[in-house]
């Protein structure tokens, strides 16, 4: 068989390299997608979206939701006078669904490679050299076969993996990283978490609303450290007080036992040396970028000191007509901004101006309430020295958040002091992950307080808080 020769070739499908390839193709470009995984496909076909589809944002947020509405109607459809009693909760159900969100989506990524004819190709993708200014890039498959098709550009997007905790052997079964904690077959009893970050909280907040002793051993003495530090006093506020998730900072793990009952984990705090006891246990520590078996060393593709593939602000690497997106390179690992790279790759290659702002990347948590920002923290301003004013609004006094029963949480602006741009937004609350896009966009347009403080809102909406932050930055909100 003649190879197979491609414009552009993208070595994984997850967020970051299927919207590379779909722009790529979108451009004009020969496409091809190397995606490895079958995820436990129920026909074992090769399944792209990688881990936000797979293992990651997508089931996380459909189990979220699942455990919100158990959660509400344990304990918020009575102030509504509503009634339900003996609320159950069947796991397989709920499960069952969240699945079949991933497969439609999943299916949907597929969809979209034809239309857009994108090649996709199954299979381990790596490096094998370069022919004739093309790259050699060998594709092996799950039975062993290999073919090496050749490509004028490729685009590494092969992602992230959980991190190892030395000691800690994740089984999948009583010691889980993401994989294992999105499946769970029923509810534990106890359950521990390594970690209090983003998958800890999320992961956490679920089986603790489904009924879960939740135990969460943080290493940080610090809560949120990378949040605004109002947020994350508020959120601490709420998850330990009101919520009863159990958090210990500044753990120290000394050891971890598997039993057939469980798995017992030693630790030590400030207050002594403790042991937890629990049915299940969550690995949450940070993800690791996954550049295995990607023959890095055969053309000599450079990594940084963090294991990850060196890139400029375009994402060039140091081999010509190579670029690298998403988890697998610096920056924060959001699906969002992975996306956003492979767009910007695609349209570079095609001799276009495709651009990322890293300053105006928005984060979520989705807890209850949801967290969420952009730009700087107060205690980044204060670190680099800048002067700016603070404009602070809760959700309390807000009509739409008062009819739909929960006013937890604030939204907090800062300005920088001389010039009135917004270099930071902070919003915890109902519907944070929403609200934060209007503060994207305007940090995008490179707008000033002022500018959002004379912007009509709709009443009532949550985001007449915005409204009023962005008010309150000149010490004149009008409902607060
Ligand atoms: P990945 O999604 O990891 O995709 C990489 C793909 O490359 C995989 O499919 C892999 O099989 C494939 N691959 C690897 N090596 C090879 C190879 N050699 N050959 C061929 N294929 C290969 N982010 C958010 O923005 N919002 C969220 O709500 C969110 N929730 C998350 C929840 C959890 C539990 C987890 C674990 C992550 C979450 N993330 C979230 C992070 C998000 O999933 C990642 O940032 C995103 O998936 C990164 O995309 P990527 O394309 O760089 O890599
Ligand atoms: P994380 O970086 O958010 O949190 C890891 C936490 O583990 C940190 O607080 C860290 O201090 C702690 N830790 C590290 N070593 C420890 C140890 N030995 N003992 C105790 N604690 C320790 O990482 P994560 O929660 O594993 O999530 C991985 C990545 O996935 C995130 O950084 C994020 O980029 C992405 N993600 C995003 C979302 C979202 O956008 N909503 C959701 C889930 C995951």
């Amino acid at each position: 068989m003649a190879q197979r020769q491609f414009d552009v070739v993208v070595i994984g499908g997850g967020p970051g390299g299927y919207v590379a390839a779909i722009r790529a193709a979108q451009l004009g470009f020969a496409t091809a997608c190397i995606e490895s995984e079958s995820y436990a496909d129920p026909k074992g076909e090769v399944r792209l979206g990688g881990t936000c589809l797979n293992v990651g944002c997508i089931p996380s947020k459909a189990l979220l939701r699942s455990s919100e509405l158990f959660d509400e109607a344990n304990h918020a459809f009575v102030m509504h006078g509503i009634s339900v009693e003996n609320v159950k909760i069947d796991v397989a159900t709920m499960m069952r669904r969240k699945d079949n969100i991933v497969t439609q989506l999943t299916q949907g990524i597929r969809g979209l490679f034809k239309k857009n004819k994108v090649t996709l190709i199954a299979g381990r993708g790596s490096f094998a050299g370069r022919e004739d200014e093309r790259w050699q890039i060998a594709v092996t498959a799950k039975d062993g076969a290999t073919e090496i098709v050749a490509a004028t550009h490729v685009i590494i997007a092969t992602g992230s993996v959980p991190r190892q905790l030395p000691g800690i052997p994740v089984d999948n079964e009583t010691i889980c990283d993401n994989v294992g904690a999105l499946s769970f077959t029923a509810v534990p009893k106890r359950l521990g978490v390594i970690g209090a970050g983003v998958i800890g909280l999320e992961l956490g907040s679920v089986w603790k609303r489904l009924g879960s002793e939740v135990t969460i051993l943080e290493a940080l003495p610090d809560f949120l450290a990378a949040a605004d530090p109002a947020v994350a006093k508020e959120a601490w506020k709420i998850f330990t007080q009101k919520q009863g998730l159990k958090i210990e900072l500044g753990a120290k793990i000394t050891d971890v036992k598997l039993g057939k009952q469980g798995v017992a984990i030693d630790y030590e705090t400030q207050a002594g040396a403790f042991t937890l006891e629990c049915d299940k246990l969550i690995v949450s520590v940070g993800r690791v970028p996954n550049t295995a078996g990607l023959g890095c060393d055969n053309v000599g593709l450079k990594l940084d000191e963090r294991g990850r593939i060196a890139v400029d602000e375009h994402c060039r690497t140091n081999l010509d007509n190579v670029w690298a997106v998403g988890d697998v390179v610096r920056g924060p690992m959001l699906a969002h901004k992975g996306m956003e790279e492979g767009v910007m790759v695609a349209e570079r290659i095609a001799g276009q101006a495709g651009h990322v702002n890293y300053e105006a990347i928005p984060w979520v948590i989705y807890t209850h309430p949801e967290i969420a920002w952009v730009g700087k923290t107060e205690t980044q301003l204060k670190n680099e020295g800048i002067e700016y004013r603070a404009g602070q609004i809760p959700f309390l006094a807000n009509g739409r958040a008062l009819g739909q029963g929960d006013t937890t949480g604030f939204v907090k602006m800062l300005a920088e002091a001389k010039t009135d741009r917004i270099l930071g937004v902070h919003v915890i609350g109902t519907n944070a992950s929403e609200l934060i896009a209007e503060a994207v966009v305007a940090m995008e347009f490179g707008a000033v307080s002022e500018d959002i403080a004379r912007i009509c809102h709709a009443h009532p909406t949550l985001s007449e808080v915005m409204h009023e932050a962005a008010l309150a930055v000149d010490k004149r909100p009008l409902h607060f």
